[in-house]
């Protein structure tokens, strides 16, 4: 952080401004111009007050010259992260993560047959929603603790890694002992309370991006997570509300980029959520791999137009299975192996 005084300020005004700045816990550097005088922070500068700094006298503007976010910034932590979701998967580095499944847990026989079809195409994961956060309180909430035991069973068979969305703190215990990857929707993103208990656990967190966060929101959500100890964070562009209404989101692939430059964690891209339309899917997804991300989560359903939830946007296991072989001609060409 660097404090830019007034052109005219006293030497007590720089006294107490030196102070103040001390007692948040940094060093001063001062740097006197011939027209401006400027006040360097040298250190960790998260605990400066910015508002309060800048209603001191004698200050014309404070301005942050570094991120808010420490665990989660690539500055401290210059190596890609790697993640571990269970049974050998792995969500970061060379080899794309490709993760699928239904929107909802529907019934034994939906949840265990996509299972196994997607893993037959390559995924590496299981995504199918228990909890489900809808907009509507009369549309299909999920099967809950039911729905859970259905993507347990559906793991025994086929040896994939289970993720699925937490929206209470309540279930966190059944979460620990069941899921190996724990989803935190778009709408939870900034539940505070949420994302600092998913942070006293230790299971992989797949961190969606909220409807309308910058990205320094997203990464400082990820650091509410990896602050309370948990380092396993596995982030997730699922498109952002724009003016747009053709597409149900819009895909903000520069997200990507953004994202890799800034922090170290693993990104993966929804194009499901992100565009609504099963249609899209496809080339959002090599297109999100194209930017460079780490993986993909897609929404596959044995009967869309039956399905009880994000029918519109899913695509069936056979489409599911000619994208994974696309994916497998695009891997090389961006370093990754599939
Ligand atoms: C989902 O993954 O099914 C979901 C509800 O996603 P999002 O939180 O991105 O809207
Ligand atoms: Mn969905």
């Amino acid at each position: 952080m660097v404090v830019i005084l007034k052109p005219g300020f006293t030497e007590r005004q720089l006294k107490d401004v030196i102070a103040a700045m001390e007692a948040g816990g940094v060093r001063v550097m001062i740097s006197k111009g011939s027209e401006t005088t400027i006040l360097g922070a040298e250190g960790d500068a998260s605990r400066l007050n910015q508002g309060l700094l800048s209603q001191l006298p004698g200050v014309e503007r404070v301005m942050r010259v570094s991120e808010p976010y420490k665990k989660a910034n690539r500055k401290y932590h210059p190596d890609d992260t790697v993640v571990n979701i269970g049974n050998g998967a792995t969500i970061g580095g060379n080899k794309l993560a490709i993760i699928a499944g239904p929107c909802s847990v529907e019934s034994p026989e939906q949840i265990s047959g996509i299972a196994k079809a997607v893993q037959a195409a390559g995924a590496v994961g299981l995504r199918g929603g228990a909890f489900k956060p809808r907009t509507s309180p009369y549309a299909f909430q999920g099967m809950g603790v039911d729905g859970i035991h259905l993507l347990e069973h559906a793991r025994q068979e086929t040896g994939l890694p289970i993720i699925t969305e937490l929206m209470s703190p309540d279930q966190l215990p059944l979460f620990e002992d069941t899921v190996d990857v724990i989803q935190i929707g778009a709408r939870n993103m900034q539940n505070f309370d949420l994302l600092k208990k998913v942070g006293r656990y230790h299971k992989p967190v797949l961190l969606k991006r909220g409807l309308s966060n910058t990205i320094e929101e997203w990464l400082m959500s990820a650091e509410y997570i990896m602050s309370e100890g948990n380092p396993n964070v596995i982030l997730c562009e699922r498109g952002i509300r724009t003016f747009e209404t053709f597409t149900r989101n819009t895909l903000d692939l520069s997200a990507v980029l953004a994202v890799k430059q800034q922090s170290h964690l693993p990104v993966v891209v929804d194009p499901s959520h992100a565009s609504g339309k099963a249609w899209m899917v496809e080339r959002l997804a090599m297109a999100a791999i194209a930017a460079g991300a780490d993986g993909l989560l897609i929404e596959v359903h044995n009967d869309p137009p039956r399905a009880l939830c994000d029918g519109a946007q899913s695509i069936t296991p056979a489409q599911f299975s000619d994208l994974m072989d696309k994916l497998r001609t695009l891997a090389p060409c961006v370093g990754r192996t599939l």
